[in-house]
């Protein structure tokens, strides 16, 4: 007896930003292997027979490899069961989708796929950044951050203009905003950092090019973190937008919410 696959992409981490469709796979799922980023909090609420594995990678620590990924899911279903793999954002963005599906199918079982909500779009939404608004960016580019940005790749983000949205991207940060400046982005162009969207601990940090990096330093940022480089992100900068936007997507005590706002806006005024 065969069973089957489902590939579900899990939104950027809060568990309401699920599809419908996903909490009905996971409801009918025996096995679930979820990531790091897959909204994780009260799920077996929304799965109550399925057993759940963490196959979580840190960046830098990989804990369990790509193929061993595809072989828990395959002996999973191969044991009869309904196996959910449960991913961040969209399975097909950044996110190994098209790997896990071609294992599948090597391997004939049956496999659909649940799309989701890409942190790409979903994240700077959380600060209230739109990655595209009339009159302002009629275009974003989504570009992987994890290796080095080659020149070509920069060249052409800058030549295309419109929004540039970077995931993976923290560790490659500093290359990325030095050679796009160098490659001719105006040092003004506002650059937003959302760490940890849709979490407690969910952070905004928004300054031109030049000061971005400074700014990202001295928070300390880290990984989670979506990158939205363009004018869109002029769009948020009013203070009371960024605010409004915090407290909205966030659960974090509004007092504790609103201080570190004021933190990060002073830091940024400081070095502007
Ligand atoms: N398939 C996923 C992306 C996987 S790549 C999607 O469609 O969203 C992982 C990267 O996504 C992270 O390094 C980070 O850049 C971004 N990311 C995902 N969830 C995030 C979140 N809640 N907050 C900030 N960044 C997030």
């Amino acid at each position: 007896m065969t069973g089957r696959v489902t590939l579900v992409g899990g939104g950027p981490g809060a568990i309401d930003l699920l599809t419908v469709r996903a909490v009905r796979a996971l409801a009918s799922a025996d096995v679930i292997l979820h990531d790091r980023l897959a909204p994780t909090e009260q799920l077996s609420q929304w799965a109550p027979q399925a057993q759940f594995f963490d196959v979580g990678k840190r960046p830098g620590h990989h804990r369990v490899t790509q193929e061993s990924i595809h072989q828990m899911m395959l002996s999973a279903a191969r044991e009869g069961n309904h196996v959910v793999r449960l991913k961040g954002g969209d399975p097909f963005v950044l996110g190994r989708g098209c790997e896990e599906v071609a294992a599948c199918r090597e391997a004939g079982i049956p496999v659909t796929v649940v799309p989701g909500i890409t942190s790409a779009i979903s994240v700077p939404a959380a600060a209230g950044v739109p990655v595209t608004a009339r009159g302002v960016s009629k275009a974003f580019t989504v570009i992987s951050g994890h290796d080095p940005l080659s020149e070509d790749e920069l060249r052409g983000l800058v030549s295309l203009g419109g929004t540039v949205v970077i995931l993976m991207g923290v560790g490659t940060m500093g290359h990325t905003i030095e050679s796009l400046q160098r490659l001719g982005l105006p040092t003004q162009t506002p650059v937003c950092l959302v760490e940890k969207g849709y979490s407690p601990q969910q952070r905004i940090l928004i300054a031109p090019a030049q000061r971005i990096l400074e700014v990202a330093a001295q928070a300390k940022v880290r990984s989670p973190a979506v990158m939205v480089i363009g004018d869109v992100v002029h769009l948020a900068a009013d203070a009371d937008d960024v605010g409004r936007s915090v407290l909205d997507t966030s659960t974090m005590p509004a007092l504790q919410r609103a201080e570190e706002i004021q933190l990060i806006r002073s830091m940024v005024g400081a070095l502007a």
